[in-house]
């Protein structure tokens, strides 16, 4: 086999052995059960703590298993690849991303008091930012957060967030962004952890999306709410930049995420058409089946290549390797292609898998919609091409400041 250059040795036998622990722990049963109790079982949720998947960048001393970038990226294809509903794919990433900013930017009392119940599954870490009158401009939010006394008072809602039954029902919050300077825009935003389950002035409300059953969606509203002092993440109306890194974190995840999606999808296709008999022989004699599987594979590889590559550069920014601007252009390129160019590989292996490629039975079909989710979530495809325009151009072919 040709080796993969940009995976350590002790990399690729993570990958073996967490290959293996999945294919064990998520089979066609749990894929089953959680598109139908749109819930994943809790027993996977401890069985993925006991392999230390949670919060993989966070260190030894919180609980975590202080992994590489490159290797959370691992995980996020590896789980992929087993589960197409994408449901713990997203379990996985979100609090994968966010624990990291609690890591790098939390007080120390937060730090201690939250990662290591988030490292073992105990508690969900997500993301709050998208309100119902804005998403991509978050300059328009209308959430606020005010200094009192020893903490913050917190008013304003939040939709569209991942991860919401998880964290009211079973304990966790999210990395909440909310305006401070109210003159100042997404430059007067301050970020903190919003705690769901049990806070008085919290309302949750849930919502039905296209896929990724297993795993909530929804939305909040936040009634005078108050936020300790040690729960701000990073300095007050600093919000914006550590959020940007939490979502570059985010996105990177999430491009292997969507390449392991496709090629499983390509790799169940491939055993269709091989045994598959049409006009004589096997359908995958015919070029017209060959030519878009060799297509959609390439671009598959491609991407993967760009997306490790993008999360080592990640992990060199941190060495003091590479800088931000460069970690966020990089990433962008990742995250704007490998949703499209994987939507449209499971899109052709359910086409080449003739009618049952759209039967409920076919686990494309499910990460076709799981992965669609991709184009808007942690940051759509547009804002993407905004980033690498933006680094390609220079700051002052910025259209909107
Ligand atoms: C399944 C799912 C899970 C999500 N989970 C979370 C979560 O956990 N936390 C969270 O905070 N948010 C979450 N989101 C919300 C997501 O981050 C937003 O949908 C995204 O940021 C876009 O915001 P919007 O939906 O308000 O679209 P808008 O910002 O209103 O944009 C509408 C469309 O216009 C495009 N657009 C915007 N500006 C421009 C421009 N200047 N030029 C060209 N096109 C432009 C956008 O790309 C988009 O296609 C989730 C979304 C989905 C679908």
């Amino acid at each position: 086999m040709v080796e993969e250059w940009f995976f350590t040795e002790e990399q690729t036998m993570f990958r073996e052995s967490l290959r293996e622990y999945l294919a064990k722990l998520i089979t066609q049963d749990v894929i089953e059960y959680m598109e139908e109790k749109r819930e994943i079982p809790r027993e996977v949720i401890k069985a993925m703590a006991e392999f230390e998947l949670f919060c993989p960048t966070v260190s030894e001393e919180y609980g975590g298993p202080g992994f590489d970038m490159v290797t959370a990226g691992i995980v996020g294809e590896e789980l992929a690849r087993v589960d197409p509903t994408g449901s713990t794919c997203v379990y996985y990433l979100v609090p994968a991303s966010w624990s990291r900013s609690i890591f790098f930017y939390g007080t120390e009392e937060a730090k201690q008091e939250l990662l290591p119940k988030m490292t073992k599954g105990e508690l969900f870490c997500g993301i709050a930012t998208t309100e119902s009158d804005t998403g991509s401009d978050l300059g328009n939010m209308v959430t606020t957060i005010k200094p009192d006394g020893d903490g913050y008072i917190v008013n304003g809602h939040k939709n569209y967030i991942s991860g919401i039954r998880e964290a009211s029902t079973y304990g966790g919050g999210h990395v909440t962004l909310a305006r401070q300077d109210l003159d100042k825009g997404v430059r007067g935003c301050t970020l903190f952890y919003l705690p769901l389950k049990d806070s008085d002035g919290i309302e949750v409300s849930l919502d039905r999306e296209m896929g990724r059953e297993g795993m909530s969606t929804g939305g909040f509203t936040i009634d005078n709410v108050t936020i300790p002092k040690h729960y701000l993440i990073g300095e007050e109306n600093k919000g914006f930049y550590i959020v940007h890194e939490g979502y570059e974190a985010a996105r990177g995840i999430i491009a292997c995420v969507c390449v392991g999606a496709g090629l499983k999808s390509l790799e169940n296709a491939m055993a269709y058409i091989k045994q598959r008999k049409v006009f004589g022989t096997s359908l995958a004699k015919y070029e017209g089946i060959q030519f878009p599987l060799a297509e959609h594979y390439t671009k598959l590889m491609m991407c993967r290549d760009w997306a490790y590559k993008a999360l080592r550069v990640m992990d060199q920014e941190k060495e003091g390797k590479a800088t931000r601007f460069e970690v966020s252009k990089h990433i962008a390129m990742a995250k704007l292609m490998a949703p499209i160019w994987s939507f449209e590989a499971i899109n052709w292996a359910m086409q080449a898998q003739g009618a049952f490629g759209y039967s409920q039975e076919c686990n494309d079909q499910k990460g076709l919609r799981a992965i669609r989710s991709f184009g808007w979530a942690e940051g759509t495809s547009e804002i993407m091409k905004l980033i690498i325009g933006r680094e390609l151009l220079g700051k002052e072919f910025i259209a909107y400041k």
